[in-house]
């Protein structure tokens, strides 16, 4: 008798960490990522095929009720990542399957339809008369004007191009000039066949750029490297200005006309309009996406189904769109891999670099990870031979790499944490009609207030810690629970007047410096200037008009952006990440730096770079001006390494978070008492703890925490599991939330 192969392993919208099984009815057809009702308890729920297969141990098996698609919503290498995914990370598979796909997939309803737009041809000679006095009606006219002749434009890319000339308000405008029937839309289907292009087909293609020697050599030996049988990493390692993008661009070309896919990470959605932009330039033939959080579901639907059939062919997108079920993948680069948003900090804590490699290994596909500050990880990964390592030493033509001052900042008079020297620096580089940028790594205006007069300090009652002052809004907000409380003049204690603030963030900074250079534009870029859709693209317009501007920012300015302007970067305030407990801070540390300073004189002239610190003797600060990154790293691992620390020893952090003091400590204490001091140690599993986090509040919850680390990982993770399975089973009282974080990078 032969097995027949009806029974299907189903991944329910629950958080559930196993498949189950369910029957397959006679004459009932159904692929491996389609949706499926089934039968659940006493109701019913949605659930994704996952596998189908001719056996079970489950005696008496029920059979699924409806199947909702003909052809799968999920093709099955993505399907097979997020299995993957879900066991590696110790994630409830129904949870990891569900949150990965659009909204309304999730909800068990058809993929929808979507709004593209076009030039009506009829109204031309008339939009003159009609737009007289309209001006941002006019803005908008002429860059839809620039496909008049093209296919139907999705609003995801208007929006993009709109966005990027400082039009916010864009589909009001559309509608207005559809109303003078200057412009048509129509619904489309995204499963029909009428998909619109989403490629920037009226963009000139850029003039070519001539590689030089390094890129070129660079360019060989990634040729080398896919002919491989099997196709090994590889680390490109190019210093800030060396033109990593070059090479994406050139290495992926070949892949595309083979007619396959290629998937780009960036660390950030501010990223993707950038790298967009050098992309539709290089392949205005190709369809291009884009794939991040703040897409509407519709928009989302759409790309999805865009690489699902083949019809985008370059997918850019932030972490979750490892995901994305891209049917023809022929490579993945993985841009900045160094950074830390590809790992996601809430629910599902997977690392989206760390998956890449793994969708790359499993379809025996390249992947480039690109960084002028690699990742202590990957660089290990190169010493095991795990990876190819690639290096592009120099900035090519006229770029030449800035200078670094180190500017001891002790007994110094400071203005808003700004010396008297570096306001003269910014005075001359403006003076030279070139840009200058300045980083902080905090926003707000100040991250105290408080009464002199009696002492009282702005707190958060719900985190015990400092709320930061934001006085544009005359706010006191929280940075850990968003808890926030207007500012009065008055002392809330004494109603003394005289209350004041200590410190600086970027806002102070903003306001400093527009007193000492009226004349010229502070463009500050940090969370709270740019968290409404398409305000950084308007803010880094500005600076890439390529006039004289102060930029003032947080971390989001160190990524990627390519200012040719920018001749002076001054770093403020390095110090606290000097000394901090975090065993990773020296690491991001020495990344930040690099990163800041590689955004000078990426244009004709030199830069210079000025970092104020109190600690100019400190090592890493020595070290890493004098030999470099790669030194810096290698000390690093080296330390590392004497500990057992990640990525020579393994870990896995379990958090729990409580309303009560006590009850979650105990609560991890049990688990700590279950698993038998001498099982972990006859497996070589160390446990760090139970203990209070290092915040140990946070939004009215008490957190702590539970470490285990090993130096072999497959022992961790079943020690891992064994706990799971104990954490689901103790009971609960105090409203106890627990979490588990492989592979972490935050300890806080
Ligand atoms: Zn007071
Ligand atoms: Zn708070």
């Amino acid at each position: 008798m032969t097995a027949v192969k009806n029974i299907l392993r189903v991944a329910v919208n629950r958080p559930f960490y196993s498949l189950l099984d369910y029957q397959c009815p006679d004459g009932v057809e159904v692929q491996i990522g389609c949706r499926v009702r089934v039968p659940l308890g006493h109701s019913v729920s949605l659930g994704i095929v996952v596998e189908i297969t001719d056996k079970s141990e489950v005696k008496k098996l029920r059979s699924i009720q409806k199947v909702l698609d003909k052809t799968p919503i999920l093709e099955e290498n993505s399907l097979k990542l997020l299995h993957w995914a879900s066991r590696y990370y110790h994630h409830p598979i129904g949870s990891v399957i569900f949150n990965a796909i659009p909204v309304l997939l999730r909800k068990g309803k058809p993929l929808p339809s979507m709004t593209v737009w076009k030039v009506n041809g009829e109204l031309l000679d008339q939009a003159d008369t009609l737009l007289k006095r309209a001006y941002k009606q006019r803005l908008v006219w002429k860059f839809m004007l620039k496909f008049a002749s093209n296919d139907w434009l999705s609003e995801q890319y208007i929006q993009q191009g709109l966005a990027s000339e400082g039009v916010m308000n864009w589909r009001s405008f559309l509608n207005q000039l559809k109303k003078k029937q200057l412009l048509i839309n129509q619904k489309v289907d995204i499963e029909s066949s009428t998909l619109p292009s989403v490629a920037a087909i009226g963009l000139p293609k850029k003039k070519a750029i001539i590689l030089t020697q390094e890129q070129q050599e660079v360019l060989a030996q990634l040729a080398i490297i896919y002919q491989a049988k099997k196709v090994k990493p590889t680390l490109l390692h190019g210093i800030t200005g060396s033109g990593k993008t070059e090479i994406y661009l050139r290495t992926v070309e070949p892949i595309l006309n083979a007619g396959q896919q290629v998937l780009i990470l960036v660390p950030e959605i501010g990223l993707t309009s950038q790298i967009l932009r050098r992309f539709q330039r290089y392949f205005p033939q190709y369809s291009i996406a884009l794939l991040h959080s703040s897409l509407s579901d519709g928009e989302r639907s759409f790309v999805w189904q865009g690489v699902q059939n083949n019809k985008i062919k370059i997918l850019i997108g932030t972490r979750s769109a490892v995901f994305a079920p891209l049917g023809n993948l022929g490579i993945i680069v993985v841009d900045e891999e160094h950074d830390d948003s590809f790992k996601q900090q809430h629910q599902f804590r997977y690392h989206g670099r760390d998956l890449a490699v793994k969708r790359a290994y499993d379809l025996n596909i390249p992947i480039i990870l690109g960084s002028a500050t690699p990742a202590l990880e990957s660089l290990q990964n190169v010493e095991r031979e795990r990876y190819h390592y690639l290096r592009l030493n120099s900035r090519p033509s006229a770029r030449i790499r800035p200078d670094i001052l180190v500017q001891d900042i002790r007994n110094m008079r400071l203005e808003a944490g700004i010396s008297a020297f570096l306001l003269e620096e910014i005075e001359k580089h403006l003076n030279a009609d070139n840009q200058v940028m300045l980083f902080l790594n905090r926003r707000g205006f100040s991250p105290v207030l408080y009464c002199p007069t009696c002492g009282w300090h702005a707190i958060c009652q719900a985190c015990d810690t400092h709320m930061t002052y934001h006085a544009g809004i005359k706010k006191i907000i929280c940075h850990h629970c968003e808890y926030e409380e207007y500012a009065g003049t008055n002392c809330p204690d004494c109603n003394d007047s005289g209350i004041t603030t200590l410190g600086q963030g970027t806002e102070r900074i903003e306001h400093v410096l527009q007193t000492h250079f009226p004349a010229v534009p502070v463009v500050r870029i940090d969370r709270d200037t740019t968290n409404r859709k398409g305000a950084l693209d308007s803010k880094l317009a500005i600076v890439y008009q390529g006039k004289p501007v102060i930029l003032v920012g947080t971390q989001m300015l160190t990524k990627g952006h390519d200012f040719p302007k920018l001749t002076l970067v001054g770093i403020l305030d390095i110090d606290r990440s000097l000394f901090s407990i975090d065993y990773r801070a020296q690491e991001q540390l020495a990344q930040q730096i690099v990163q800041v300073s590689g955004r000078a004189g990426r244009g004709e002239s030199k830069g210079r770079v000025i970092l104020q610190t109190s600690q100019p003797e400190h090592p890493l600060l020595l070290n890493l001006l004098s030999k470099g990154y790669l030194n810096v790293a290698k000390q690093l691992l080296s330390e590392r390494q004497r500990w057992d620390y990640p990525p020579f020893g393994f870990q896995v952090l379990i958090r729990v978070t409580a309303t009560d003091k006590t009850n979650g400590l105990a609560f991890l204490q049990q688990l700590s008492d279950d698993l038998s001091l001498s099982d972990c140690q006859n497996a070589g599993v160390t446990l760090w703890g139970p203990a209070p986090s290092p915040m140990e509040k946070r939004a009215n919850r008490y957190r702590s925490q539970l470490l285990m680390s090993a130096s072999n990982r497959v022992v961790l993770h079943q020690f891992l599991s064994q706990a799971i399975g104990k954490l689901q089973v103790y009971k609960k009282s105090g409203n106890i939330r627990w979490s588990v974080d492989v592979d972490p990078l935050n300890m806080l």
